[in-house]
Formats: C-alpha cells, sequence, structure tokens
C-alpha cells in the first residue's frame, strides 16, 4: 500500500473546494487506489459525490489534520500546512473557544473580537511576566514579555511590527504593548514617565484619527514608537520615548467621503466652543470642512468630554495654557479658512461670467475671522487666493485664479497648516518624552497601515503597498536567518529551496528609471501629466517582471505585489506626489504675528510626512488650475516630492529595524460589520494572505515544518516498533528506528541534536499508522 493509499482510506477526512464558505470537510467514502482517477466523498452537508482526479493522483484534495492537532495554539505546529488546515485551525479557536490570539511561528496572529475581553488587567499582566513565550496562551503580553526578557538580558534593541487593515486592531494591540512596558519597565520614582507615555495616545488620535467607514477611530498616519530603557543593576527602567510619524492624510482636512469624519479634534473643538468665545465657533454642521461626510457623531462617544481628556493628555506632556490656546486659533482659523466664499465674477458692466478668474469679498466673515486668529492681513489672504504668482528666468507674471483654482489654494493651504500643526504637536511630544533621555535601549512599536487594496487604488495605496512590501522582505530575511539558526545549531544541513525575496517588486519601485523615479522626473516636466507619465512606465518598466501594463490605453498599471497583483489608477499621481501649495500663502502665514504661526510654518519638512487621499477617486480628478493668458512656466521649487521623501524615511525604518530583534503581530478582522466573534472566511483569507500569514506558513512548509524532543517522540510512538527495537537509555537511536521503520523517503525527515525535524505531512502520517496499529 502506499503512503498516499494509506492515508486516504476510506472514513478519512479532507477538505474541498466550498462556494461561500471557501472550504468544506468531506470524507472519504471509499479508500482511494492508485491510478483509480475519482475519490468518492461524502461533504459534511451531507451530499455524495465523486472527485475526478489526475491518473497519478497529484491533484488529490488536502486532507484534514489529525484530531490531537485540532485548536493548535501554533499555526506552524500543523502537519498540513495549507490553507483550509490554518483556517480551520483559526476558526476552532476563534469561534468555538473564542481565543483572539494565535501564534505562527514568530508571529502572534490576533483576530479583532470587537467584543470586550477580560484579557488585559492588572492580574494578566503579573501573570505573563517572567514566563516565556510558549508557557502560556498566546498573547501581546506574551510577546511583549519576550521582547522585555530579551532587552534585559542582551541589552539589545528590539521591534514590535504590527500589520493589519483598518480597523482590525493594530493601535489597540500597539497601546496593549506599550501598556505592558509601561507597567514592567515603571519605577517608583519616574512615574510620570509612563504617564507620559500613555498620554501621548490620546493626544495622537485626537490630531491623526478620524472616524471612517471601517473604524470610528481609524489612524490615518503610521507610528513608530521608540520605548527607551535605562539599565539600572540588571534592571531595564522606561526612560522616555520618542516618535516617528509617516504619511498624515493630510486631504481629509478638507474633505471626508460620505459616513466619514475630519480629524477628531476640529469636532472635539467645536463641542467644547463655549470655552472659547474668541474662536467665534459655531456648530460643527455649520463648518464646509466638517460636514461633507454627513457623519458629524460617533456612537457611544462625547466629543465634549474627549475634548477634556485631550487637553488633559495635553498638560500632562507639558503643553502650556498659552500653547494650547495657541493651538485651537490655529484649528479654529483652518476652519473659518474653509468658509471662505469664493463666488463667480462678472465682467464689468456685463452679466458674462469671466471664468478665468473669481470673487472673494473683503467683507467676507469668515475671511476677517481666519485673519484676525492667525494674526495675518485679511487682504493679504485674499490677494493670494485670488492670483498667482508665475515666476520665470527673471521676470514674473501675475495670473487670476479661477474658481476652482483659488478653491483649490485656499484646500492647499489648510492641508498645509494641518500637516505642519501635527509635526509640531509630534515635535512637542518628542521633547516631553525624550526629556534627557541617555543612549538608552530600546523596543520599538510600529503601527502602520497593511497592504491595501480598494475598487481605485491611487498613490496613497501605492505608498502603503510598497512600504508594506519592504516590511515583508524585511519580514522574510528574518525567517530566512532564524530558520538557518535553528538548523545550524541542531547540526542539520538543509537548502531552503524556494526562498521567496520580493526584491524584484522593490526593483520596480525603487530603481533608477523605476515607477518612482520616473514619476519624479514627470513631475519636473512643464507639461508633465498623469497619462505621460503612465505612457513612459509602460514604455520602461515593462521590462520589469512585476510590472503589467493595462490591457489597453494608459490611464493605469498594475504591480504584482507579494500579496496581490494591484492595478493603479495614474489619475492624481503627479499633484499628489508633488504637493504643491502657494509660495505666496505660506510666505503670507510665516509673517504672522503669532509666534506659534509663525514658528509652525516654518519648520523643516523632515521628519512627518504628509500625503493626500481620496481626492483624485472621489473629487473626479486633478483639479486643472486654469492657465489664464499666459504659459505656465513651473516654479524653480526644489522642494522633495513626496514620493522621494517617503522613499528615504522607508530606508531610515528599515534599517532601524534591521538593527533589532523584530517581532511581528498580524492583526485579522474578521467581518466589516463589526459584530463579536463574526467569521467571515473568505475575508479572512484575503487578509492571511496580505499580511504574510500565508507565505509563513508556506516557507515553514518548504522546511521542516514539525519537531519533536527526542523524549516527547518516544513517548508517544514507541508503539510503531517491536520492543527490541526500544531502548530507553538511548532514546536517539530508538527514535531513529521508529522513524525509518515507517518513513522510506530520508528526505522527509532529519535528525537534529535534541530534535526530530519532519517534512509537512509526517507526523499526520504517523498518527494514521498509529491509529490503524491500535
Ligand atoms: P486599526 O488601528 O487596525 O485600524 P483599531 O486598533 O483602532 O484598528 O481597532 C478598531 C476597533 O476594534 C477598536 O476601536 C475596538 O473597538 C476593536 N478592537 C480591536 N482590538 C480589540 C481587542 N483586542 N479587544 C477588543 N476590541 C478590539
Ligand atoms: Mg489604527
Amino acid at each position: 500500500m502506499s503512503s498516499e493509499e494509506m492515508l486516504y482510506a476510506q472514513g478519512a477526512k479532507i477538505w474541498v473546494p466550498h462556494a461561500e464558505q471557501v472550504w468544506e470537510s468531506a470524507t472519504l467514502e471509499e479508500s482511494y487506489r492508485k491510478g483509480a482517477g475519482f475519490l468518492k466523498i461524502c461533504t459534511e452537508s451531507g451530499s455524495l459525490k465523486e472527485v475526478k482526479l489526475k491518473a497519478d493522483g497529484s491533484d488529490l484534495p488536502p486532507l484534514r489534520n489529525p484530531a490531537i492537532l485540532v485548536g493548535q495554539n501554533d499555526l506552524t505546529t500543523l502537519s498540513y500546512l495549507h490553507e483550509p488546515g490554518v483556517l480551520y485551525n483559526l476558526r476552532v479557536r476563534f469561534c468555538e473557544r473564542q481565543i483572539i490570539y494565535t501564534y505562527c511561528g514568530i508571529i502572534l496572529v490576533a483576530i479583532n473580537p470587537y467584543a470586550e475581553m477580560p484579557l488585559y488587567g492588572p492580574s494578566i499582566i503579573r501573570a505573563y511576566r517572567g514566563h516565556a513565550m510558549g508557557d502560556l496562551e498566546p498573547h501581546i503580553f506574551a510577546l511583549a514579555e519576550e521582547a522585555y526578557t530579551k532587552l534585559e538580558r542582551e541589552n539589545c534593541n528590539l521591534s514590535i511590527i504590527v500589520s493589519g487593515e483598518s480597523g482590525a486592531g493594530k493601535t489597540v494591540s500597539a497601546k496593549y504593548a506599550m501598556r505592558y512596558f509601561a507597567a514592567v519597565g515603571g519605577s517608583e520614582s519616574e512615574t510620570q514617565v509612563e504617564r507620559k507615555v500613555l498620554a501621548s495616545s490620546p493626544i495622537m488620535e485626537a490630531f491623526g484619527n478620524a472616524k471612517t467607514t471601517r473604524n470610528d477611530n481609524s489612524s490615518r498616519f503610521g507610528k513608530f514608537t521608540k520605548l527607551l530603557f535605562r539599565n539600572q543593576m540588571g534592571v531595564m527602567y522606561l526612560q522616555g520615548a520618542t516618535m516617528h510619524t509617516y504619511l498624515l492624510e493630510k486631504s481629509r482636512v478638507v474633505y471626508q467621503a460620505q459616513g466619514e469624519r475630519n480629524y477628531h479634534i476640529f469636532y472635539q473643538l467645536c463641542a467644547a466652543r463655549a470655552k472659547y468665545p474668541e474662536l467665534v465657533l459655531d456648530h460643527q454642521d455649520k463648518f464646509e470642512f466638517l460636514n461633507m461626510g454627513g457623519a458629524p457623531d460617533i456612537e457611544r462617544v462625547s466629543d465634549a468630554d474627549q475634548f477634556n481628556e485631550t487637553v488633559q493628555a495635553m498638560t500632562v506632556l507639558g503643553f502650556s495654557i498659552q500653547q494650547i490656546a495657541d493651538i485651537v486659533k490655529i484649528l479654529a482659523g483652518i476652519l473659518h479658512l474653509g468658509n471662505i466664499q469664493v463666488s463667480k465674477k462678472f465682467n464689468e458692466g456685463s452679466e458674462e461670467e469671466d471664468t478665468d478668474s473669481c470673487e472673494i469679498f473683503h467683507n467676507d466673515i469668515h475671511l476677517q475671522i481666519t485673519g484676525d486668529l492667525l494674526r495675518v492681513r485679511a487682504e493679504d489672504l485674499r490677494r493670494w487666493l485670488l492670483m498667482r504668482k508665475i515666476e520665470s528666468v527673471n521676470e514674473y507674471v501675475l495670473i487670476p485664479n479661477s474658481i476652482e483654482a483659488a478653491q483649490a489654494a485656499r484646500d492647499a493651504l489648510a492641508k498645509h497648516i494641518y500637516a505642519k500643526l501635527f509635526q509640531y504637536i509630534v515635535g512637542v511630544l518628542n521633547k516631553s518624552l525624550n526629556n534627557g533621555s541617555k543612549q538608552c535601549s530600546f523596543i520599538g512599536v510600529l503601527d502602520i497601515y497593511g497592504f491595501e487594496t480598494f475598487e481605485v487604488n491611487s498613490f496613497e495605496q501605492f505608498c502603503i503597498n510598497y512600504a508594506n512590501e519592504k516590511l515583508q522582505q524585511q519580514f522574510n530575511q528574518h525567517v530566512f536567518k532564524l530558520e538557518q539558526e535553528e538548523y545550524l545549531k541542531e547540526g542539520i544541513t538543509w537548502t531552503m529551496i524556494d526562498f521567496y525575496d520580493n526584491q524584484p517588486c522593490i526593483d520596480l519601485i525603487e530603481s533608477r528609471l523605476g515607477v518612482l523615479d520616473l514619476l519624479d522626473e514627470e513631475c519636473r516636466m512643464p507639461k508633465g501629466s498623469d497619462e505621460s507619465w503612465a505612457g513612459k512606465l509602460i514604455g520602461k518598466c515593462s521590462k520589469f517582471p512585476h510590472f503589467e501594463k493595462p490591457r489597453f490605453g494608459t490611464t493605469s498599471f498594475f504591480i504584482k505585489h507579494f500579496s496581490d497583483t494591484v492595478e493603479y489608477d495614474v489619475n492624481g499621481f503627479l499633484e499628489k506626489n508633488r504637493d504643491t501649495v502657494s509660495k505666496e500663502l505660506t510666505q503670507v502665514l510665516g509673517e504672522s504675528n503669532m509666534s506659534l504661526v509663525k514658528q509652525v510654518m516654518t519648520l523643516e519638512e523632515i521628519d512627518t510626512l504628509s500625503v493626500d487621499t481620496a481626492k483624485s477617486s472621489t473629487l473626479g480628478g486633478r483639479v486643472v488650475i486654469s492657465a489664464g493668458r499666459k504659459q505656465v512656466v513651473p516654479s524653480k521649487q526644489h522642494r522633495k516630492t513626496v514620493g522621494s521623501q517617503f522613499q528615504e524615511s522607508l530606508a531610515s525604518l528599515i534599517s532601524t529595524l534591521h538593527a533589532t530583534t523584530p517581532h511581528y503581530v498580524r492583526c485579522i478582522k474578521p467581518n466589516d460589520d463589526k459584530i463579536a466573534f463574526k467569521w467571515e472566511t473568505a475575508k479572512i483569507i484575503q487578509q492571511l494572505r496580505a499580511c504574510g500569514v500565508l507565505e509563513t506558513v508556506r516557507i515553514s512548509a518548504a522546511g521542516f515544518p514539525s519537531r519533536w524532543l527526542y523524549p516527547d517522540f518516544y513517548m508517544r510512538y514507541q508503539l510503531l516498533v517491536f520492543r527490541s527495537k526500544l531502548d530507553k537509555n538511548d532514546m536517539k537511536q530508538s527514535c531513529r528506528n521508529i522513524v525509518m521503520k515507517w518513513i522510506q523517503d530520508e528526505d522527509k525527515y532529519r535528525f537534529g541534536n535534541t530534535q526530530i525535524f519532519f517534512r509537512a505531512g509526517q507526523v499526520a502520517f504517523l498518527e494514521q499508522v498509529r491509529a490503524n496499529l491500535r
């Protein structure tokens, strides 16, 4: 009997594809015989079927894992490492046992329960303290504990990389990890530090989070927080922290899609307007920048209470009353700016509209208030909203703005001010958190968007997916290194045959004449356009295996990412990459009489990067700035493009991560309805693929995923050989005897120094043998 025939015997359990559930369990009605060309099965739902097979049986359906392995707390210990096996294991844990955490090798998979779990109290923190990762149930605290112990033992830097799609639970996980570090690394004398670290979250969320259709509290930026520890006689104390942010979605300041809101802080401020009569605020619905999404409130959240919490947290972080008063002025200034009325202009003495220019009335109340709040001359603002300056070599021309151009200039300014304010706040937080910390070891916590693919994918998705491509590479290299070290330690020779490296995809994006390079080049062209850029991409990038041109036209292109092929709509790429804002308007603000406005506007463009989202897909494309009567000459500006800035900060992030021992958390969103413990298979599979869990399983499966310590193996499988082949005093030899009696193919196992290594499927096979013998 072949091993296939033994495994696919009558009664054996297998997985078959299913239209909705993706996979369905089934039982063999008859034993499989080599060459038969079919299998008789009975599915879980009770239907009898015949499954066609190739004559050589190479397409036999996946087998179910043996019962002893169901509900394993580490997916890589499953004998059959295939998609249905992984999925079923997670499902049993999540749906039947309400367990949200599962390991997948070095990854912690966290499925969002959408329910309060009694998992995070001080007693649980104490329970995990001092325990190795395998001792207790998988938990974010177990991962944090491992990182902390390593920090104490080896004084090295660590990182915890959290990813997942919007609403999957990244920010919650990152916060619990930080709470753990604050608890275990706290000292009596420095309670202030932990308080500050924890208080930074509500501030960052007020300014950087918003309600979206997918998450009521969605972070619209990526964040890398370094918790700094100081070694004091072998104990690591939390001493401070630094924060680095990525890609703030600034388009939200001026535009929100249906059902979404602007940043929380604006609504909080409107709710608290009675405290600040000088801001001349009104109900939030009265502001253009706040009412577009038609979603003014968040369930179970009081913006007024949240405002108090934000201010309270800002006080903990050392913002003075004056600073806070100035910050709210800037916020209110942005809101009034958005309400400035830009109207049609008519040619003198006629009723004919002049579409090349527009009007803002001198007495526009919001124009006046904006000027007052930001301490600039309203007249100057008005002037540079109504026209722009085009410079050429040694002269300049003034060109009137059309309505669209004036609105675009106003919106660009609002976004610019907000992004700068955000950068300023991060800067203040950093100073306060990192007050005089000496050179310390750190644990970095990265909370960043996971891989994204939508109906329409634009520059933002491109940046995010590019970042994920880099993070995935870092992950692959790390896993590869660990596996190698493990095999080396066990004295085993092996080669990882199909180790996946995504460098070719990264080359497509980063190399000379690659996507980013061509984009920057196009942005420098006087007449550059999205379409002509796409044309160049198609011409020059087709040689990259990860590039695919559209079937027709030049409005999109495809990139084959590690998790999926994504079609990018080129519309808006140039504008988003250039990120232009009127120099004259920023200058007006830069000369404000309020020192904070001045300071904010002149911040160096370094740390906080911003990007524009949603605009092209929702507003129907670039705002075409009317060229007026003169040819537009590109101003000779040397500002870095958003793409190249992002590339640089990503490179620096990756090199930081490379210098740490990384830990990975992959958050999974089980359904789109925020319903507790509801499981949607198709959605979950897609995420497991996108966040690299299935890839990890594949890498594991390519090596020797099942490992048994000799004594454990001996205990379980001793009955597979005669007594004479067993010797308790020579476990190793006894185990060899067992394995070699049953597994003929020598490539299916390796005998290491302390463990036996098996290829995927072998343990299930031995289980089957064992079951047959009993
Ligand atoms: P992300 O940062 O990935 O967009 P969040 O961390 O903001 O997502 O989580 C979205 C929501 O999901 C939270 O507001 C919370 O209601 C719920 N949630 C996430 N993780 C957990 C958890 N471990 N326990 C309970 N609820 C959670
Ligand atoms: Mg978040």
